[in-house]
Order: C-alpha cells, then sequence, then structure tokens
C-alpha cells in the first residue's frame, strides 16, 4: 500500500464518519465507496493516487468553464484583497451592482434578489408573487400551479412544487397544497403527434386550470425547455410562448426557474429566449458562478418592485439570508459573465453541441437506447433495462471508465462542462456505449 493509496482510504473512512451526503442512503456506501478528490483542473477531477474523472455532469450542472477555472481564479484572488463580503441590508459593494445591472441587460428583468442557492430563489419567488398579489388587495391568489414531472428544490416551500415522488412524498404532509399540470414532455406523443403538438395539448390542461382557479392561483412555476432533475424530459418551446399568454390573459405570474437550464445551457443564455418570452420571475443559480460559490438570484420586473416600494414596512419583501449578494460570490459570477462574452460562448457552444451530438449517432443505434434527445450542451436517453439497481451500476461502471455520469433512474444523461475538448467527447461517447455493451 503506497501513501497515496492510504490517504485515500483514510478520507473515506473519515468523510463516512463524519459527513452526511446528499441525496444519499448512506448504508449504501458500505458497498459503494465514496470517491475522494484532491484537485480538479478542467474538465479533470483527481483523486489521491492519480486517478481521474472526467466531469460529465458539471459537478451536478454548476461547473460551466472546467475545475480550477484559470480566469475565475484571477478574479477571486483579487476580490479577496477587497472585500470578502459584507452585509447587504443597508450596505451595498461594486460586485453585487455590477452584476444585478450585466443581469438586467442579459434577461430584460431589471431588479435583482439574491438568495444563496437555488431552492431558496424559488423561495424567493413564490413569497414575492404572493405577496404581490396582497400588497395589491387580492391575497386569496395564494396557490402555486406547477408542472408534472418538475423540479424546483428541495426546502418545503419548493418541495410544494416539485413533482419527484422520491424527493417529496415522504414529507408530503409538511407541504403545502399545489397542483402539477400534464407536462409538455414530448416522450408523451402518442402515434402521430410532433412535439408541438404535445405542448399544445399540455396548454389546453393549462387553459382548463385557469379558467377555473385563477382567482385563487398566484404563480405558474416551470423547468423551461428541460425538465432536469425529473429526468431531462424536453419540450417545445411553444409550450413557453402559449403559458405566456395564459399568464397574462388571466392575470397569474409565469416564473422561470432557470436554475438548470439558464447561462446557456439550453444554446441560448436563457432557455426563455429560445420562445421568445420574457417571465415575471426568473430564478438563477447552479452555473452562475461557474461551480465557484453558492450563490442564486431571483429577478424581476418594475411593475412587482414596485408594488412593495412604500411607505410601510410590512409592504416590503422582507426576506433574508445571511450570504445574500456575497461578494465572492458576485465577482465570480462577474467573471462568469466575462467569459461568455470574450470566448463568444453560445456561438461556440453550438459548434461543440454538434460534435458531441454527430458522436452520439453510436447511442442513437445502440439496441438499448430509447428516446434519445438533446437540447443545446444537455443530451439524455432512455435505457431499456428491468434491473432495479442500473442507476448504481451504471454510475459505478462508469466510474470504472474515468467517466463521472449520474443517471437518473433508467435516463442516463451528459451536461458537461462547455470546456469539453473533441477527445473528451470521444472518450465519453465510447466510454458509455461500452457500459452499454457490458450490461446484461
Ligand atoms: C437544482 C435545481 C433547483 C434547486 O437548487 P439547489 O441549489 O440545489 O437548491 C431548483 N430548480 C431547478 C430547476 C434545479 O435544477
Amino acid at each position: 500500500m503506497n501513501s497515496k493509496f492510504s490517504r485515500n482510504q483514510d478520507l473515506l473512512s473519515r468523510s463516512l464518519r463524519s459527513v452526511w451526503h446528499p441525496c444519499t442512503q448512506m448504508k449504501h456506501h458500505e458497498e459503494m465507496p465514496l470517491v475522494p478528490i484532491a484537485r480538479g483542473d478542467g474538465m479533470w477531477l483527481y483523486d489521491f493516487d492519480g486517478n481521474r474523472y472526467l466531469d460529465a455532469i458539471s459537478s451536478w450542472w454548476v461547473n460551466l468553464f472546467g475545475h480550477a477555472n484559470p480566469r475565475i481564479n484571477a478574479a477571486l484572488t483579487d476580490q479577496l484583497q477587497r472585500l470578502e463580503h459584507v452585509i447587504l441590508a443597508g450596505f451595498t459593494h461594486e460586485p453585487v451592482v455590477q452584476l444585478s445591472e450585466r443581469l438586467s441587460a442579459l434577461t430584460g428583468l431589471s431588479h435583482c434578489f439574491y438568495g444563496s442557492d437555488g431552492a431558496s430563489a424559488v423561495e424567493i419567488a413564490l413569497k414575492m408573487s404572493f405577496h404581490y398579489w396582497r400588497n395589491g388587495g387580492q391575497p386569496e391568489k395564494a396557490r402555486f400551479v406547477s408542472l408534472r414531472n418538475g423540479y424546483h428544490g428541495e426546502t418545503l416551500g419548493a418541495l410544494s412544487v416539485t413533482d419527484v415522488p422520491l424527493f417529496r412524498d415522504t414529507y408530503a404532509t409538511l407541504l403545502r397544497q399545489s397542483t402539477q399540470l400534464p407536462s409538455p414532455d414530448w416522450r408523451d406523443a402518442r402515434p402521430g403527434e410532433s412535439a408541438e403538438n404535445v405542448a399544445l395539448r399540455a396548454t389546453g390542461a393549462l387553459e382548463a386550470y385557469l379558467v377555473a382557479e385563477h382567482a385563487q392561483t398566484a404563480a405558474l412555476i416551470v423547468e423551461p425547455l428541460v425538465q432536469a432533475a425529473g429526468g431531462m424530459a424536453m419540450y417545445h418551446a411553444r409550450f413557453l410562448q402559449e403559458a405566456r399568454l395564459l399568464c397574462d390573459r388571466y392575470g397569474v405570474h409565469l416564473i422561470a426557474d432557470e436554475i438548470a437550464v439558464g447561462f446557456g445551457r439550453t444554446g441560448s443564455f436563457l432557455a426563455c429566449d429560445q420562445a421568445g418570452i420574457r417571465a415575471d420571475f426568473i430564478c438563477l443559480s447552479k452555473g452562475i458562478t461557474g461551480g465557484y460559490l453558492p450563490l442564486s438570484v431571483t429577478m424581476t420586473t418594475d411593475d412587482i418592485y414596485r408594488a412593495f416600494y412604500d411607505d410601510e414596512m410590512a409592504r416590503g419583501f422582507l426576506h433574508s439570508h445571511s450570504y445574500t449578494g456575497n461578494a465572492l460570490a458576485c465577482r465570480a459570477a462577474l467573471a462568469v459573465l466575462d467569459i461568455f462574452k470574450e470566448d463568444d460562448v453560445i456561438a461556440a457552444n453550438r459548434v461543440k453541441s454538434a460534435q458531441i451530438s454527430a458522436r452520439c449517432q453510436k447511442i442513437v443505434q445502440h439496441p438499448r437506447v430509447r428516446q434519445f434527445r438533446n437540447t443545446g450542451m444537455i443530451w439524455a436517453f432512455d435505457v431499456d433495462t428491468q434491473d432495479v439497481l442500473f442507476p448504481r451500476r451504471f454510475y459505478s461502471a462508469a466510474l470504472e471508465r474515468g467517466l463521472l455520469l449520474r443517471p437518473l433512474g433508467k435516463t442516463v444523461y451528459f451536461m458537461p462542462p462547455y470546456v469539453i475538448e473533441e477527445d473528451q467527447m470521444d472518450l465519453l461517447v465510447d466510454g458509455t456505449c461500452a457500459i452499454l455493451d457490458g450490461m446484461k
């Protein structure tokens, strides 16, 4: 046993004793080892033995420009010399102001309210929407509607509008009642139906709901174009266009949860851009700091902002998180926006997306593969298997091949950092095919 190996082992056992890992049945780690990571570099994560793993899921969808990115590192190093953090109530600082200005210019929504995680951004949007109607004399508009198979985070408010049974069912009695309407997921197409037909069918259900319930409904919350955690369900932009019209007609807010899909993931800066619509609230997090620091933002319109602007304290939005608008996190986000601009990332990703899709032809043709799909920098397919342990088996087989892939049920997906190179695309696609070939 060399010293590096023992360092790996030591970290693993200490982690299992003291760290309660997220989204995990800890007992599974009796058989499935944790992966100790010593350092990251670009697309790669390295353990202490020098084994490396291609981070094909952007470390839970947060890393856009690789690990230890020199430009983000430089920005953070500079910011460390100036200001790490300051209370944002009553105080302000350059990174938070600049970030708000630049996000407003990119999205068309003029006011930014900061949180720390995606779930907190969703909580903020839900509370703001409800409070807007209350300030306007319509406190009965207090319900939320979302889509089946949608995911919006796991704090109680966000979980109330989430529809992933594994995360939700245990806590059902703690949650506020909300309604889930049919998803426009194109996999639900009936014979002869296009993705757009499925979207219009879902629109019909939304309209029927709003006709009956709009007087009690504050907002509709959706994941634009891709329902990510629910299994990378993809849908036609027409649904968003029709949802926007219906929300306007029935006086209901539209909340675009762009936490997973924003920052270029679907091929445009916001997923909503592809539908040509503007939501009343946008939630952003995950990629916002390039995977460096926790930060989220809920953006909204001037109209909504003004409904809170008043002499009376309680009409204001009295919500806060200790680390709201953290200066280091905002500076990382500014570095991310700089990279988008300097490298014309949206255009560069169009080329990379086509390169990966071309390689994926052999996945499409694999006999185990069903419903292959792609939107921008997300690829997904369902695997035909009866194995209830499939997600864990696939994950372990991928690690053995030096790939970090983490299926959602029977759905395997790629969501790589935007810095992926062609030889790494080959490793990813060839490795995936080899795992599928090796399945019993
Ligand atoms: C991940 C995610 C969230 C929750 O974000 P956290 O930072 O994990 O709290 C909310 N909505 C969507 C669409 C997400 O993908």
